[in-house]
């Protein structure tokens, strides 16, 4: 038995079993989908102060993989159902049977606030690769700016739609200025639904009516919590967003990976209880 359960394969996750096993810590990650988590998304990620030029997200995802092999780490590729705590251990419940811990790490992220209508794309990684006509993003803050940031090198038009003024940091909003196929409109969405005999959706909204092929939404997230809301233990961690808040950074979620496994380290060596 591995001593660290962790769950979620996101650089939470990952930079938390890697600190793990530079100490020796054997450690399990379960994971749903990919890894990598929500950082693919990323048009240019410039602030973990390695890349002044900025990293694309799916670089940072091989970057990622890289580690992944060269510390041989164990990635479960099953999706975590439950969680309990008995005997002592922390029960961690998928598919494939029940695997028991004495630490746990949840390193989960959060899922995207969704829009009360169908045909809604939220992850811009998930958007099939091929040149898009008019594209539709629906929100003011970072995610939606960057996803624009994507969007206009394969696409003829980018359509901004946000309720209030822009949130998004000051030189994303900058960046989007200079391309010349984004504009940003003030109004709320009121209606989306395909249109017969055509591959394009309309979007009703107070600002206009507009045919479009893609529909992006980025208003919020919402943390994955739920498996250990209730669950109060000094061996259970959370990394990363999961715990963030607003402060949804790369750089904070390896920090507290990286706390968290020297925590377990010392805890492990010196029965060290800070
Ligand atoms: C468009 C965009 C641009 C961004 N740009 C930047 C940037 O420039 N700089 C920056 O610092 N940050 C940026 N971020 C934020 C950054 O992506 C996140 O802060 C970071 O990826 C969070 O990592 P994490 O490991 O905490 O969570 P995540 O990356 O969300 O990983 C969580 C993982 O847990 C898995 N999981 C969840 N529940 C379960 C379960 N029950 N069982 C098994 N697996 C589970 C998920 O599949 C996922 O792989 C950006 C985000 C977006 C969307």
């Amino acid at each position: 038995m591995a001593l660290v359960g962790i769950i979620g394969a996101g650089i939470g996750g990952i930079a938390t079993a890697v600190q793990l096993a530079r100490y020796g810590i054997e450690s399990v990650i379960f994971e749903r989908d990919r890894i990598g988590g929500l950082i693919r998304n990323a048009y240019s990620v410039e602030n973990t102060m390695f890349f002044p030029d900025g990293i694309k997200g799916e670089k940072v995802v091989e970057i990622l993989e890289e580690y992944v092999r060269k510390y041989d780490l164990k990635i479960l590729y099953e999706e975590v159902r439950a969680v309990k705590k008995a005997g002592g251990l922390f029960e961690v419940e998928t598919a494939g049977g029940v695997h028991r811990f004495k630490y746990l790490v949840v390193a989960t992220g959060t899922r995207p606030r969704r829009l009360p209508f169908d045909g809604i794309t939220y992850h811009v990684a998930e958007v099939p690769e091929r040149h898009y006509g008019r594209v539709l993003i629906i929100g003011g803050g970072d995610v939606a700016f960057d996803y624009a940031l994507t969007m206009s090198e394969r696409s003829d038009e980018v359509i901004i739609l946000m309720r209030s003024e822009p949130k998004a940091l000051p030189y994303l909003q900058e960046l989007v200025k200079k391309r010349s196929n984004i504009r940003t409109l003030m109004g709320q969405v009121r209606e989306i639904r395909p249109i017969n005999g055509k591959q394009k959706l309309l979007a009703r909204t107070s600002a206009g009516n507009f045919e479009v092929e893609l529909v992006l939404g980025a208003i919020g997230r919402v943390p994955n919590i739920e498996l250990v809301q209730g669950i109060e233990d000094d061996n259970l961690f959370l990394v990363g967003d999961v715990k963030n808040g607003i402060y949804r950074q790369t750089a904070l979620a390896i920090a507290d990976g990286i706390k968290t496994a020297m925590v377990i380290w010392r805890r492990e060596r010196y029965g060290d209880t800070e």
